[in-house]
């Protein structure tokens, strides 16, 4: 028997729970856990009740089981309710708002950042982003689906009788006292409306990336970044996929350039995610021609910024007005969609902008990626192995330690929780106006970036933080290592 498991911040998977049926689990008082290794981790509510533990043995064989007890009976209790919600539950989470009350509350608790709910043939899923990856929480049948979906709409204030058109609102509401704000999305599908709720709440952990330092800049990094922030003028640019995390680290640079007061900081945007406090944010709608990004940048120009946030460059007309803007004294940062740092300059060359004009803006362009964190409950290290060592230019005769993530009861077994950002910092030096004046291409500007700050490629980044802990080799190789390879080298060799 292990030492007791802390109830509260266990978080079994769906395929976990799925292992030992419902009712079993409820008559026995059985939690299952987590598998470690071919090991099932089952939470007993009476670590003495041998005849429970052969039931659940039984079970689950040929699979071994180790047994741990709820340092908490109470907390015990009501996690196996909630897991495994019996026909009362079941009967209450019929109704609309309980049910949305038990999604809320579970995707809270799991630090989810959407919520989805997707209608298939059989039934309705509730699935939930976590980390990054979804994880389905929830089964309901497909019949009252269209019901759960109405009360959603009602209380984002959408148009319930409309179900061929997508929509989106918004959802103000709390959970154990918590103020929770969602900005939901409608889609028709085959099988009814999916729908999509983000979670904009500040949790604990979303308030602590409100600061610029606790984003997982090196400090080197930190210093650049700042750096380019302070000045006068010039463009910032970050880019990433969608759900690299580089709206926070904006909000952030944004929040830190507001927050002396005295600087006009606007910001444009679409839509707008949070306010920021001494922000004057500007929601633009870029489907409709009426109020364009770039509409909006030439009237916010007249309004005597000091600071110029667009939200994302999607086109010359937009990219040209916000470089020009930067000549005349402002500071514009703003977001593209590139794979590494040096192609923000090719990309906003691309866009139509003259190469002289992103020469003498551009300051610092920025590449980011999030990367899961191992879990700190289950993470394990490992010496690496010698054909690592030559791939990544370890010393193999003094290998260092890697970590390897193995999934346990607090990770939902996924080995993970939590994430970090990894970036690709770009100073636009002299060499670098010169590379793109000359027009060279990407790779040739990653080549020198590589070749004169290895530690500032996303590659570089990443393999610091596998060897700091902060990520796996698994992760790095999941999210950087294909993509940024642009020099037609094999980017590990
Ligand atoms: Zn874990």
């Amino acid at each position: 028997m292990k030492s007791p498991v802390d109830i509260s911040r266990v978080r079994p998977s769906h395929d976990i729970l799925g292992l030992i049926p419902a009712k079993a689990a409820r008559a026995v008082g059985a939690l299952p856990l987590a598998v470690e290794g071919d090991v099932l981790v089952v939470c007993l509510a009476d670590a003495a009740d041998i005849a429970a533990m052969e039931r659940v043995e039984s079970i689950v064989a040929p699979r071994k089981v180790q047994f741990v007890e709820p340092g908490d009976a109470a907390e015990f209790r009501r996690a196996l309710r909630e897991n495994y919600p019996d026909a009362a539950l079941t009967g209450e989470l019929e109704r609309p708002e309980a049910l949305f009350a038990h999604v809320l509350r579970r995707a809270l608790a799991r630090n989810a950042s959407d919520i989805h709910i997707c209608p298939t043939e059989a039934e309705t899923l509730v699935r939930m982003r976590i980390d990054g990856r979804l994880q389905t929480d929830l089964v309901r049948p497909a019949e009252s689906a269209a019901e759960f979906t109405g009360y959603i709409k009602v209380l984002a204030g959408l148009d319930i009788s409309e179900k061929r058109t997508p929509q989106d609102g918004s959802i103000d509401t709390e959970s154990g006292g918590v103020a929770v704000s969602l900005r939901v999305a409608t889609v028709p599908t085959i099988y009814g409306e999916h729908v999509t709720l983000r979670m904009l709440s500040q949790t604990r952990e979303a308030k602590q990336l409100d600061a610029l330092a606790n984003l997982g800049f090196h400090p080197r990094q930190l210093k650049l970044f700042e750096e380019s922030l302070e000045m006068p003028d010039g463009v910032v640019v970050l880019s990433g996929p969608t759900g690299s995390g580089k709206t926070t680290t904006l909000y952030a640079a944004l929040r830190k350039l507001a927050a002396p007061g005295d600087l006009h900081v606007v910001s444009i945007e679409d839509p707008v995610e949070k306010p920021v406090a001494g922000v004057t944010q500007i929601k633009v709608d870029a489907r409709q021609e009426r109020v364009s990004f770039e509409k909006a940048l030439r009237s916010v120009l007249r309004h005597d910024p000091d600071v110029v946030m667009v939200g994302e460059i999607r086109d010359g007309e937009t990219a040209t007005t916000a470089l020009r803007s930067a000549l005349t004294g402002h500071l514009v940062l703003t977001t593209l969609h590139t794979n590494s740092a040096p192609g923000i300059l090719t990309r906003l060359v691309d866009l139509g902008v003259p190469p002289y004009l992103v020469a003498s803006t551009l300051r610092l362009a920025v590449a980011q990626r999030l990367l899961r964190k191992p879990c700190r409950e289950c993470m394990k290290w490992r010496a690496a192995t010698a054909e690592e060592c030559a791939k990544y230019g370890w010393d193999a005769a003094n290998p260092p330690r890697l970590p390897t993530a193995c999934g346990c009861a607090y990770c939902g077994n996924t080995g993970y929780s939590g994430r970090t950002a990894i970036y690709e910092m770009l100073c636009v030096t002299d060499d670098v106006r010169k590379l793109l004046l000359k027009g060279e291409g990407e790779s040739d500007i990653y080549r020198y970036l590589k070749s004169s700050a290895p530690d500032l490629t996303l590659r570089g980044d990443a393999l610091q933080k596998v060897l700091e802990g902060e990520t796996t080799l698994e992760e790095y190789h999941a999210a950087v290592a294909e993509d940024i390879d642009m020099s037609g080298e094999a980017i590990d060799g």
